[in-house]
């Protein structure tokens, strides 16, 4: 068996609302284990939390665990009680499993109960002297291979060599629930990921226009969900929208430069819309600023205008560069680059306008007709997959 010291992190300062962030932060954590709970126990720390885990696993429990936003960093300790013949021995075990081709080491040692009759400076004066007589390390204070560090805590003490980084942010749930505009492209699986790094749930939504797009531009907005959804909360919906109708109805805006601007502002209205009756709190896009004609700082006034939920845009001050790094770590990267096109990147228009005003936006719109081919995409042209442990699976959904 090993145990594994979950650290909190940024939790703990949150004062009020730390007891419900730690609930739920465990709620996520025993839902990721959930496939192989009968091989871990969960023991509560008021700072922290201690996993218990059978030997193969405990491999699979850290990959899990760096997965889980609200988590700051993972040590597998040893753990002792106050006596010194069992802290001396279980610190030798420590540096004996971690030793590899170590051939320096620094101790480190915090008393959190300060009730312990050695202070800090007594306990290395204690411990070192063990460690040098029992193997060839040498003491190196500023750059040891080996990091030995020993925190006392009430009845018991924690022996650990490492510190694993694990991914911070917020509990998936303390922040309310998104609805994200998730494109096959690469930037918005990077938005909602970053979403969710700060708590908050998300489901997506999908706009489709076939026959102009193909089932594989469908099929890759369904692996990025899945391949995020270790991020997300437990389970999650994707929504799919058939704008064809719409997309038809553009056609006939008279100044064409607008078409991408007005198909924005009708994706937003959409989406609200549908985020209303689902419970959302907010839209989600992965606009970065000046990015292409259609993220300038006019073209997203035209668009907020119509929504009246915010519209969060976690990438819109990063380079694409920094986006296309978090894409690789994420792994969605490989997925987005799939060479098949969405409804944006088809109809870019070949002078798309890059200051809309929001007058002649209205004016464009003035003279479609709208309104009806919206409302019967709402009640008609909406599927919802609802996505637990793995599998999407369609949900009976009629908006009418
Ligand atoms: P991405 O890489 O996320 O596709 P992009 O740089 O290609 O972004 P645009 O195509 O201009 O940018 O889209 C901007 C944002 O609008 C996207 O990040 C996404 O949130 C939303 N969006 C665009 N097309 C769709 C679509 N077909 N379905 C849902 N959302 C979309
Ligand atoms: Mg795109």
């Amino acid at each position: 068996m090993k145990r594994v010291l979950v650290r909190y992190g940024e939790l703990t300062l949150k004062g009020g609302n730390r007891q419900q962030f730690i609930t739920k932060l465990i709620q996520n954590i025993k839902f990721r284990l959930k496939p192989y709970q009968e091989k871990t126990t969960l023991i509560r720390d008021h700072n922290s939390l201690i996993i218990e885990v059978a030997d193969d696993f405990l491999e699979r429990l850290i990959s899990d665990l760096q997965t889980v936003f609200g988590i700051y960093s993972l040590s597998v300790i040893e753990k002792s009680t106050w006596d010194l013949k069992d802290l001396q021995a279980q610190v030798l075990k420590i540096v004996e499993t971690n030793l590899h081709q170590a051939q320096t080491f620094k101790l480190e040692v915090k008393r959190i109960d300060k009730t312990y009759p050695l202070t800090s400076t007594e306990i290395k004066q204690f411990l070192a002297p063990l460690v040098l007589q029992t193997t060839t390390l040498k003491v190196d204070v500023h750059h040891p291979d080996l990091k030995v560090e020993v925190v006392v805590k009430k009845d018991q003490i924690d022996i650990f060599c490492s510190r694993i980084k694990a991914l911070k942010g917020l509990p998936v749930g303390v922040s309310g629930k998104g609805l994200s505009l998730l494109s096959g492209g690469i930037d918005s699986p990077v938005a909602s990921f970053l979403t969710m790094k700060r708590g908050m749930q998300v489901d997506f939504i999908h706009f489709m226009t076939p026959p102009h797009t193909s089932p594989e531009a469908l099929d890759k907005v369904f692996k990025l969900a899945s391949q995020i959804a270790k991020y997300n909360y437990q389970s999650f919906n994707l929504y799919v929208v058939d704008f064809a109708k719409m997309l038809q109805e553009l056609n006939h805006i008279p100044d064409q430069s607008y078409k991408i601007n007005i198909m924005r502002r009708m994706f937003v209205r959409i989406a609200n819309k549908l985020a209303v009756s689902e419970g959302h709190q907010a839209l989600i896009t992965g606009e970065s600023l000046g990015q292409v004609a259609s993220q300038t700082i006019e073209s997203i006034t035209t668009v907020n205008l119509v929504s009246d939920l915010p519209i969060l845009r976690p990438v819109i001050m990063n380079d694409k560069e920094d986006i296309i790094k978090i894409a690789k770590r994420i792994n969605t990267y490989e997925i987005s680059i799939l060479p098949f096109d969405d409804v944006c990147s088809m109809f870019v228009p070949t002078n798309p306008v890059t200051k809309p005003r929001v007058w002649l936006a209205e004016k464009q719109e003035a003279s479609l007709m709208w309104e009806p081919i919206l409302d019967y995409i709402m009640a008609s042209e909406i599927q919802k997959f609802h996505y637990h442990e793995g599998e999407f699976s369609q949900v009976v959904f009629n908006q009418a």
